[in-house]
């Protein structure tokens, strides 16, 4: 379990790659500062397309997750979500899900996360 506040899985990696994209353009755009001293000029470009590349690997990475992730349809809003491990959270409407038996009818929120950790 994750230390962050408790959200769907797949969309929380989903937003760190988007980030990952983010900062590279960042330092790349850091780069045309430096102009005039081409060799550092190039080390933020090469950083930044570090960063892109490590974000290409991270949805590629969602996208195998994504075939393992099982497919429900939420009680709460009715619409088609993902579920990855034992419990995970509806990306539309936060509906705590689980897939597990045994945590079914047990308080399953935010607070038995916490515990868990
Ligand atoms: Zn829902």
């Amino acid at each position: 379990m994750n230390m962050a506040k408790y959200s769907n899985k797949i969309n929380k990696i989903r937003t760190f790659a988007l980030s990952l994209i983010f900062v590279g353009f960042i330092v790349m755009y850091g780069g045309i500062f430096f102009r005039t001293k081409p060799i550092i000029m190039t080390i933020f470009m090469l950083l930044g397309l570090l960063f892109i590349i490590a974000s290409t690997i991270v949805y590629f990475w969602i996208g195998m997750l994504s075939t393992k992730a099982v497919q429900v349809t939420c009680p709460n809003c009715k619409k088609v979500t993902k579920l990855l491990g034992r419990v995970d959270m509806c990306m539309y409407c936060r509906e705590p899900l689980t897939l597990d038996r045994e945590l079914e009818g047990k308080e399953f929120d935010e607070s038995y996360n916490k515990k868990k950790m």
